[in-house]
């Protein structure tokens, strides 16, 4: 949506005209960046106790200005009537509000350092107000929608903070508090100025929080959170606690850069629209990353510690030196997650990190890559109002496998002594990308530059393949590992990586620096010819891995025998590929995955086939194929829940299990199991697993659903999950017309407040068992898209459209898609490119059941 608005000039004023169309535009961010400087806000807030009056204050800021011939532009999108006074050192302000901006003139500020301060009503929605919290979360550019700011990442300032909330509550903001001032019903607190910070990451949050206290390497945490089941407490504090000073540890010695900002503490959110955001001094969690159940999976152990690890990261990556512009805010989430990686690995020694790496990057960002609507790692951004649409699985998860790539070319030390520098010099600043190259470009002899082209700066991946001719012995003749692009645009990426190269008794590793279209590898030259080859073998090799029919063949009958769990993992993904591009039955590699449960022994590939056999198994079977092999693959995951030993792997085949029960059986088992008159035996059946069977069982319109989830309901005693239980309930109620009214209801913006809870109520609606109901959802659910992207969080509309989507895979589905896009060809590039991304597993899905009937 790069409307041409017309720049507005104050007629009052000289100079060029300073761009004030709504947003942050690029143009505005960069005269406000080469002409102001030293920023300071006083920012004093005051919460009433109740949430529907709003929250006001005033904030005092004062910066240098390059000169007075234009006027001072700040950001403000709270409520229309919401600047209530500007003045400058008591003296009024003749300003004006255009299009979400306060524009005064630069001479009324005074001369040397100008001063103004603006009385306001702060906007609710980066506030996140509940009946008895709120947390702050202004990223990327919505710091503006509660106080007036310069609201860019590379205007770094010091905040003072003062925030008046209800005598009751309790407060946490980036820095401790100096004082603490109780009067009759409310409470101030006044903080400590902040080092130089973004707005992005100013931060706070207040209300009826408990507070734990721990001491870690002589530095004192503190963790703020809800939870009142004492023993979730227990289990989880002392982890929580060692896992941030294990990550701050790490940092420090990585980086050779003291923790930047002082005090650390951590806040456990119900509900958190993401994983974890990173405040300096106060990082806000999704409170269910931090808790785990006692029944957690290593997945969850693992997530948990990856997205500690990754917050504590971005500490340095992202909070001590920042992007310039969103553009590049793909640099701090790839160098938060390639830290995260280093980091989680001396605190699983048992786990075999090279395939945690690979199962945790590629598929998520091949599910992307592979896609029409496929993104560039680093894109362009006209205005703020977007960075929502650049986030992705792109930025998430393919930006480190090129970040590892990287490292590879230059050298972990290098890289090393490199990021250093870069820390170092741009320390409290920002920098960009190519920033980092110019650093990191003469450590090396390869033209970072050149490579950083089709990697970094255009979408999609190579088409690798091995093309190989068989010497009458039946020995191997010739080996090359080709690349094509599947654009036709003859692209070449550059990477080295290992051929696997064998059968199931000896397998020959080789690496290979792939520079040009074919690369030949002689050492294959006389090795047996009746096994496979398996291009990027190792995990860290990027590309669409196309299996030759013998390969494929091969690996279908004997993956399971293969002793290196990497190239297990690797091989089932390529088998998975072969299912998209038509080249393998989805039927047979069900078959296949779920016959391969029984003898798996590593734990991360059980839960990379249990997730593959749901797929299959809901996406690209018929109808009638479920309902053949139902029974086989229930049993199958049964046997795993009673076969396993550990409780997580337990859990991992139970969850699997109430995923996909289908029969009389199983799902008469799952309600014994729920009205607890029957156990599991080495499983506790928590709270998360009654919850998920009772909403398992109503999406299978068992006769006592009304019964169940009212009974469930009861059953929740956390009062933050039982208010969401209740949102999702009547999205899992049988009759039809009550489930047409809760999504008629997230038409609206006050129903659609609670993000977590929609997508959860969205995902019982649109669940394949209901799909064809469900069918009526997508042309309004994908209507909806654009108000999302205005009204919504940053990952809100790709996690609606594949609520909206994911259950479905009928024809007429994939059509009313197609057409939708079709029929408008002006809709803005970067959500049509979210839908396509959204829509591709559902596009294949179609045309695979259209062919098997
Ligand atoms: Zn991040």
């Amino acid at each position: 949506m790069l409307t041409a608005w017309l720049a507005f000039t104050m007629s009052a004023c000289h100079g060029e005209p300073v761009d004030t169309s709504p947003g942050v535009s690029l143009a505005l961010a960069r005269h406000r960046a080469a002409t102001v400087s030293a920023v300071r806000y006083a920012v004093d807030l005051t919460v009433p106790p109740r949430r529907d009056v709003p929250v006001t204050g005033t904030v005092t800021v004062r910066f240098r200005l390059q000169h007075d011939r234009q006027p001072v532009v700040l950001d403000f999108t709270g409520p229309p009537d919401g600047v209530t006074a500007v003045t400058s050192r008591d003296r009024p302000v003749d300003y004006q509000l255009q299009d979400g901006h306060l524009v005064a003139p630069a001479a009324q500020l005074g001369d040397d350092e100008k001063e103004l301060t603006i009385a306001f009503t702060a906007g609710d929605g980066a506030l996140n107000r509940q009946e008895d919290f709120l947390y702050s979360l202004f990223v990327p550019d919505r710091a503006s929608s509660a106080f007036p700011c310069f609201d860019q990442p590379d205007l770094k300032a010091r905040f003072r903070l003062t925030l008046t909330v209800p005598a009751p509550w309790t407060a946490v903001a980036n820095t401790a508090a100096d004082a603490v001032e109780s009067a009759g019903a409310s409470t101030t607190y006044r903080y400590r100025e902040t080092l130089p910070i973004s707005t992005y990451l100013f931060a706070f949050a207040a209300g009826r929080f408990q507070v734990e206290e721990a001491a870690r390497d002589g530095r004192v945490m503190r963790l703020y959170h809800r939870e009142t089941d004492p023993r979730t407490l227990d289990r989880n504090l002392d982890a929580i606690f060692d896992l941030h000073a294990d990550a701050l540890s790490w940092l420090e010695g990585y980086t050779d850069i003291p923790y930047p900002f002082g005090k650390f503490d951590v806040v456990a959110i119900p509900s958190f629209q993401y994983r974890g955001m990173e405040h300096p001094g106060a990082i806000l969690y999704r409170a269910s990353t931090l808790f785990l159940d006692e029944s957690a999976t290593q997945e969850h152990r693992l997530d948990r510690a990856s997205v500690i690890a990754h917050e504590t990261a971005h500490m340095w990556f992202g909070d001590l030196v920042t992007m310039r512009w969103f553009d590049d805010v793909w640099m701090k989430e790839v160098f938060a997650n390639f830290m995260a990686a280093k980091i989680v690995n001396p605190a699983f020694p048992e786990l075999h990190h090279d395939l945690r790496f690979f199962l945790a990057h590629h598929p998520a960002a091949y599910q992307v890559d592979r896609t029409a609507g496929a993104n560039p790692i680093r894109q362009e951004l006209e205005n703020l109002n977007e960075a929502g649409t650049l986030y992705g699985a792109i930025i998430y998860q393919k930006a480190p496998i090129v970040m590892r790539h990287l490292e590879q070319l230059i050298g972990e030390e290098r890289m090393q002594e490199g990021l250093r520098r870069y820390l170092g010099d741009a320390a409290y600043g920002n920098a960009s990308w190519s920033d980092l190259i110019a650093t990191l470009d003469p450590l090396t002899e390869d033209d970072l530059a050149t490579w950083s082209r089709v990697w970094v700066e255009e979408p999609g991946r190579p088409t690798i393949e091995a093309r190989r001719t068989v010497g009458p012995d039946g020995q191997l003749a010739d080996l090359a590992i080709v690349q094509t692009d599947p654009a036709g645009g003859g692209r070449l990426w550059d990477q080295s990586l290992e051929v696997a190269i064998g059968t199931v008794d000896t397998v020959r590793l080789m690496p290979l620096r792939l520079r040009t279209a074919a690369t030949d590898v002689p050492d294959a030259r006389g090795l047996p010819a009746d096994g496979f080859v398996l291009p990027a073998a190792d995990g860290v090799g990027y590309g669409h891995i196309r299996l030759d029919p013998q390969s494929r063949d091969y690996l279908e009958a004997h993956v399971t025998l293969i002793a290196d769990p990497v190239l297990r993992g690797v091989a089932w993904n390529a088998l998975w590929e072969s299912v998209l591009h038509q080249e393998l039955a989805p039927s047979r590699f069900l078959d296949a995955a779920v016959a391969a449960l029984a003898s798996e022994s590593e734990e991360q590939v059980v839960a990379q086939l249990l997730g593959f056999t749901r797929t299959a198994y809901w996406r690209f079977l018929t109808v009638e194929q479920r309902r053949e092999r139902a029974a086989a693959v229930e049993q199958a995951l049964w046997s795993g829940v009673l076969r396993s030993a550990p409780m997580s792997r337990k859990a991992a085949f139970f969850d699997a299990f109430t995923s996909v029960a289908l029969s009389h059986q199983a799902i008469g088992r799952l309600e014994r199991i729920w009205a607890q008159r029957e156990g599991v035996a080495g499983l506790t059946i928590g709270e998360r697993q009654q919850t998920a069977i009772a909403e398992a069982l109503a999406v299978r319109g068992v006769p006592e659903t009304a019964a169940i989830l009212e009974r469930q309901l009861e059953r929740i005693t956390d009062p933050d999950r039982r208010a969401r239980f209740g949102f999702v309930m009547p999205a899992l109620s049988p009759d039809a017309a009550v489930r047409d009214s809760v999504f008629e209801s997230f038409r609206a913006i006050e129903n659609r407040e609670r993000e977590a809870w929609v997508l959860d109520a969205m995902a019982f609606l649109n669940h394949p068992l209901r799909a064809e109901h469900a069918e009526r959802y997508v042309r309004p659910g994908l209507e909806l898209v654009t108000e999302l992207q205005r009204t919504g969080d940053i990952f809100f509309p790709l996690r609606w459209l594949h609520t909206l989507l994911d259950g479905h895979a009928s024809p007429a589905v994939a059509q009313t898609v197609r057409r939708f896009l079709e029929g408008r060809p002006d809709y803005p590039p970067r959500l049509r490119g979210k839908i396509q991304q959204a829509a591709d597993e559902l596009f294949r899905a179609a045309d695979i059941v259209t062919t098997a009937r």
